[in-house]
């Protein structure tokens, strides 16, 4: 677009008061989603105040799911909000945490950068902060570049971020420069009112810091009547149309119509000068909610693992169930069945009532054993099965050991002295001392069977999936594998890695290395998801006939 490439780059901050887990990641993700509907180029990016260097060694118990990028960089899971939204790909340069900042200045230092000066936190990190920031923008390939910063505003961790969105409104033209500011509006059931003050205290102290919202979006249980939005203008300091209710919604993916309905991307755009924008068009946007909030049926699925009390761990898997569910018009109903209590005693009993059974990714020992007696009872009873990164070397596992008889076989991850490791160590990951991102990570090409499941799944030879893990399946193994009914169907065109592996005796068994939930959208969902839902679908459809059919010959 003309009109897009002879204009600055516009930059919006995103900032959190009062509390954490508001949803800065969903409103970034549907103010961006808005201005791209309307033709314009948006990315997103999210500062994190931690000190790690990305989140890849946090336990998901810290700090949920680890959402990997196509160029193999381990990011907050935020990242998968940007891109499940618009519909793009993110990459290492959305991501920046304290410790990345930190680590960059450091090394300077030690190269002797800083011309003998005392390196300090201002100007030396907050230039590298606000470097960062203008980092995107200053590719030339996008019109808005939107900034989460994560934490809440008054966080001691927090204030070099927000120093340097303070430096950045005061040097950036007013019109190129937006500070959105997320808090909550809280109900008091007792005095039945909606709360402000909250709200006016987590503003003031932004602006105790210098930074003056320009918009306040206020998460509410109720709706905002006119007096308490310009209650919190007027206290606040915004325009009176600038405060917008953002309410509880059914689905993370209404949250782009609320804010519409709210003029909060009216209101940004008008603010840069850009109020002639066409109108966003949401059409493909609006059939998968159509089809999300209108199911014609419902299955039951069972995701194995064994983080499964924290829902933020298995985020993207299931998002993905939504995106896949919508494609085949039904509602996934997905039953958390924590690894850890699965055993050959009450297996049937936890998964018996099952149309689709999903073992998750993972690492270390702990609920191993209750993954492979899973995946044992769906080849056995013939339930549609999909296994991923972990849950596919687990697949391997209880192959070797149920059908080619090796009762000690394991992944060396667990047992390094298997006689029988049928998955085992990368050779390259052998000589990896370091934790933090050194794992296989990011895309990489699968070349596909034809004839295979996984060749109808995909209908084509060659794919690209994104990938987390330093175990493999033992190509040692394969020949006797294949002989005995397990069917490699997906390798790595340049290594052999084993990717995809299938049982063709089976109505729908499938365990992938890679991590097919990081590449799944409300727009595209993921093919792997779409075929299992469908495969589900039919079980439960098959279920119910035999049901019906036992039911009349009784009644006969
Ligand atoms: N722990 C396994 C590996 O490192 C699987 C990793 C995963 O499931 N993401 O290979």
């Amino acid at each position: 677009m003309i009109f897009c490439s002879l204009m600055n780059t516009k930059y919006v901050f995103v900032t959190g008061g009062v509390t954490s887990s508001l949803g800065k990641g969903i409103i970034s993700a549907s103010l961006a989603k808005l201005l791209k509907a309307r033709g314009l180029r948006v990315t997103i990016q999210k500062f994190d105040p931690y000190i790690n260097i990305d989140p890849g060694t946090l336990n998901p118990y810290e700090h949920g799911e680890c959402y990997v990028t196509e160029d193999g960089a381990e990011t907050d899971l935020d990242l998968g909000h940007y891109e499940r939204f618009l519909n793009v790909y993110t990459s290492k340069a959305n991501n920046v945490t304290t410790g990345k900042i930190y680590r960059t200045v450091i090394d300077r230092e030690r190269e002797g950068a800083y011309l003998g000066k005392t390196v300090q936190i201002v100007p030396h990190i907050i230039d590298e902060i606000k470097r960062r920031m203008l980092l995107l923008g200053k590719s030339g390939n996008y019109d808005v570049v939107i900034t989460e910063i994560g934490g809440t505003v008054g966080d001691m961790e927090s204030h070099p971020f927000i120093e340097a969105v303070r430096q950045l409104q005061w040097e950036l033209p007013e019109e190129d420069c937006l500070v959105v500011h997320l808090t909550l509006v809280p109900y008091l059931d007792a005095a039945k009112e909606l709360k402000t003050k909250p709200t006016q205290h987590s503003v003031r102290m932004l602006q105790q810091d210098g930074v003056n919202p320009d918009i306040i979006v206020c998460r509410t249980e109720h709706k905002l009547p006119a007096d308490v939005r310009r209650k919190v203008a007027l206290f606040c300091n915004v325009k009176p149309g600038h405060v917008i209710e953002s309410l509880d919604a059914p689905s993370v993916y209404m949250v782009p119509l609320k804010m519409q309905e709210e003029g909060l991307d009216r209101i940004v755009l008008e603010h840069f000068g850009m109020k002639d924008m066409p109108e966003p068009d949401l059409s493909r946007w609006n059939e998968f909610l159509d089809k999300l909030f209108n199911p014609k049926s419902t299955v039951d699925v069972a995701l194995v693992g064994k983080y499964v009390e924290l829902q933020d761990a298995y985020k993207s898997i299931l998002e993905s169930f939504i995106h896949a569910g919508a494609a085949n018009e039904c509602k996934v109903r997905v039953h958390s069945i924590h690894s850890e209590y699965v055993n050959e005693s009450n297996v049937n009993e936890k998964l018996s009532g099952m149309d689709g059974i999903l073992v998750a990714p993972g690492f270390g020992e702990r609920g191993i054993e209750g993954k492979i007696t899973a995946i044992k009872y769906a080849r056995e009873h013939n339930v549609p099965f999909f296994g991923i990164c972990l849950g596919m070397q687990m697949c391997v596992v209880e192959f070797a050991r149920d059908v080619l008889g090796y009762a000690d076989a394991m992944t060396t991850e667990v047992v390094p002295s298997t006689a029988h490791p049928v998955i085992d160590l990368m050779e390259e990951q052998k000589s990896t001392t370091i934790k933090g991102g050194t794992m296989r990570l990011g895309a990489y090409e699968c070349k596909i069977e034809p004839g295979t499941l996984a060749y109808r799944i995909y209908g084509k030879d060659l794919i690209s999936e994104r990938h987390r893990h330093r175990y493999e399946f033992n190509n040692y193994y394969l020949d006797e594998m294949t002989r005995a009914g397990l069917v490699a169907s997906g390798k790595n065109p340049e290594t052999g890695l084993v990717e995809i592996v299938e049982l063709p005796s089976h109505p729908f068994f499938i365990g992938v290395q890679f991590h097919p939930e990081l590449k799944s959208t409300p727009e595209n969902p993921q093919p792997v998801f779409v075929a299992f839902v469908k495969a589900a679908l039919e079980y439960a459809a098959r279920k119910a006939e035999t049901a019906g059919k036992a039911k009349a010959d009784e009644t006969k």
